[in-house]
């Protein structure tokens, strides 16, 4: 079941670098929102925040109405999807799929049933017995996933899964990651700094410029009433 998430006065510095300022975001139960933004804007630094794998310098995340700060980190019921698959080389996709029951201590009889379902909703039953280097970077996404909602996460984050795939496979994935996550019922937070991406799949998309919120609004309203020329200019550069 899909949660709210909410990011309430977040900042962030690196030291004496303030990348993100001041972002205010509501997120709804089964929404799809896009951090949307040029390289360097801030995105995958306030998606990691989401995920617990960095601090923030200041405010507060909610998950529900719950502070993320008082919930352990095996119970945000939150997934994470990379770029670069972060599959466990020496493990079968199998293994892969299991590793976030087997950190919970799942038992094996659940372990298994919950494998073989994340791995009938991306379509690689029969890859089960392979490992990472005999499969394509398509496929390894695939596993990315299903090892991402294995758990049955309430919120999915997606830092550019699209980003390493050639363009067919890419719109392939586009139409199977929206079915997946409406199958699943999860609230999706994705990072693409690709406008046509953003546009296409999303509920709402927020523009980030220099590490602050510019716009949060749907395709629709982003594209036919821009909020300042940064908007215009970005967003129109998918066309
Ligand atoms: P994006 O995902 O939009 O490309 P990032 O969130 O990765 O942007 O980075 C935002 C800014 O923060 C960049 O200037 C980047 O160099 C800087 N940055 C990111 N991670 C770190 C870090 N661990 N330490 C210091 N600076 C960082």
């Amino acid at each position: 079941m899909s949660t709210s998430l909410e990011m309430k006065n977040i900042q962030k510095w690196y030291g004496a670098l303030h990348v993100v300022h001041d972002f205010d975001l509501y997120v709804q139960p089964g929404e799809f929102l896009t951090f949307l933004g040029p390289s360097g804007s801030g995105k995958t630094t306030a998606l990691k925040m989401i995920a617990g794998f960095e601090m923030v310098s200041s405010g507060d995340i909610l998950l529900g109405s719950r502070s993320i700060a008082d919930v352990p980190p095996y119970e945000r019921g939150i997934g994470m999807v990379f770029q670069n698959y972060a599959l466990f080389p020496h493990m079968t996709v199998a293994e892969n799929v299991a590793f976030p029951l087997t950190v919970r201590k799942v038992g094996r009889a659940e372990t298994e049933e919950k494998v073989l379902r994340a791995l009938q909703l991306v379509k690689m039953v029969e890859y089960r017995d392979r490992h990472p280097n005999q499969l394509s970077g398509g496929q390894q996404q695939r596993i990315a996933l299903a090892r991402a909602v294995v758990f049955n996460p309430s919120i999915l984050l997606m830092d550019e899964p699209l980003g390493a795939l050639d363009r067919n496979l890419r719109e392939h994935m586009k139409i199977e990651i929206m079915r997946i996550q409406k199958e699943l019922d999860m609230t999706v937070v994705f990072v693409t700094h690709d406008q046509d991406e953003a546009l296409t799949m999303s509920d709402r998309v927020a523009v980030i410029n220099e590490g602050r919120l510019v716009q949060v609004a749907d395709s629709k309203n982003l594209y036919y009433s821009p909020q300042d020329r940064f908007v215009a200019s970005f967003v129109g550069e998918s066309n």
